[in-house]
This record gives C-alpha cells, sequence and structure tokens, in this order.
C-alpha cells in the first residue's frame, strides 16, 4: 500500500479508530461532502490499479471491528460505473476494500435507465462521493453485440436489445474513426456515457460539479495488462 492510500485511509476512518490494512467509516455523509477532493480519489484509485498490475496478494479481509464500524454508514471516496463483466471487478482491479467504492454494474457500462442514474445521484448527492469513473473494458461482449446489431441487424432476444440499445450511437460514431471497431466503439461509449453524466440537466451532478467537489472522469480496463487508462479526464 502506498504512502498516500495509508493517508487516505487514515482521513477516511472514524474517530481515529485504529487501522490495520482496512478503513473504517464516518456515518454517512449526508450533504456533508467527501473528506477528499476529486482529485486525490482519482490518484487513489491510479495507485491501486498500479499495486494491481504488480500481481501481489493483497488482503480484502475484515476483522470484526472493521465489519462492526460499517454498521455506523459508509462512506465511498468513488462511484464506479462499469459493465457487469466477471473479468472488469473494480474492487480487485483498484485494490480496494469494502466501503471504499460505489458500484453501479450493467453490461455495457451504460446509464440509460433511472435504476442506474438514481444509483449514481444517491452516491453524489447523498453520500457526497467526490468523483464518478464512467469504466468501459476491452473486449466487451455488450459493446460487440451492439456492433453485430448496428451492423448485421441483429436482433437479439429476450430484453439484450433493449440492453445494448444506448450503446447503439457509440457504435456509429466509431464508425468514423480509424481503426479498430471494437476498440473505438468501447472508448466511444465511454466517451457517451461521460458526456451524459455531465450534462448540465443533470441537475444532482451539475451542482457539486461547478462548486468543484465532483469530477467525471471516463477509463478503460485492459483485461490482459491489468491496467486502467483514464482518457477523458476533466
Ligand atoms: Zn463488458
Amino acid at each position: 500500500m502506498s504512502l498516500t492510500r495509508r493517508h487516505f485511509f487514515a482521513a477516511a476512518a472514524a474517530g481515529g479508530a485504529a487501522l490495520a490494512t482496512r478503513p473504517l467509516v464516518a456515518a454517512e455523509s449526508g450533504h456533508a461532502g467527501s473528506a477528499i477532493t476529486p482529485d486525490a480519489a482519482l490518484a487513489t484509485l491510479k495507485k491501486g490499479n498500479q499495486a494491481f498490475t504488480m500481481g501481489r496478494a493483497f488482503n480484502y479481509g475484515l476483522n470484526d471491528g472493521q465489519r462492526r464500524a460499517f454498521l455506523a454508514g459508509q462512506r465511498p471516496f468513488a462511484t464506479i460505473v462499469c459493465c457487469s463483466d466477471s473479468r472488469a471487478a473494480p474492487e480487485q482491479i483498484f485494490e480496494t476494500g469494502v466501503g471504499q467504492l460505489f458500484v453501479v454494474r450493467n453490461a455495457g457500462s451504460t446509464v440509460a435507465n433511472p435504476q442506474a442514474m438514481g444509483s449514481i445521484e444517491y452516491s453524489i448527492a447523498h453520500l457526497g462521493v467526490p468523483l464518478i469513473v464512467v469504466l468501459g473494458h476491452s473486449s466487451c461482449g455488450a459493446v460487440k453485440a451492439a456492433i453485430e446489431v448496428v451492423d448485421k441487424d441483429a436482433k437479439l432476444p429476450g430484453s439484450l436489445g433493449a440492453m445494448v440499445e444506448p450503446i447503439v450511437p457509440a457504435v456509429h460514431t466509431a464508425h468514423g474513426i480509424v481503426g479498430d471497431l471494437v476498440e473505438n466503439s468501447i472508448r466511444e461509449n465511454v466517451h457517451h456515457v461521460v458526456h451524459d453524466l455531465r450534462a448540465p440537466h443533470q441537475r444532482l451532478l451539475a451542482a457539486p460539479r461547478r462548486a468543484g467537489k465532483l469530477k467525471i472522469v471516463g477509463a478503460e480496463y485492459h483485461i490482459g495488462s491489468g491496467i486502467v487508462e483514464f482518457f477523458d479526464v476533466e
């Protein structure tokens, strides 16, 4: 664990309780805001991912006292909008433990439904999270399915068609970009979601952004290397 992360954990601890490798949490912060800035939250994620790529063992366990501390509430430092893909688990790829990330997941990392948007808004407006990361990943099956829909007019069964529909505009945009269509579609999908979340009409997100208390960034997790590449940072 880096010095910075230790400092963060100490800052996040409740009442100066002793820390081992896990942060203890303060009570739910309401609108009080996070203990750390958006930039500090981003730096913590970057350092965690750097550690993850080194392949060292990381202890995710909690002792009794640490578990009980979470009864008082949660104070995550980042909201991750990511894909359901089993290879892209955010707590692991950022080497964070219980209570540190607020995760909104669905196949394709989309936010075009009130359940996803409401979850994100809750984390910002109620928990005071200072950072949203929209995290795509390489080899995303949902994005590949959206490409099938656009290029081959594929009809997907059940709810799968509706699930990938929000990704379709990203595929259209990616068709105008030189390079690998899947990779470009993955990135355009992230750009589209980031753009949606930064829109002025997202009132619960716009106000803390204007106040400098929230940043919204886009990233891609590369499955093979383990590296999270932040490519849409404000
Ligand atoms: Zn995926």
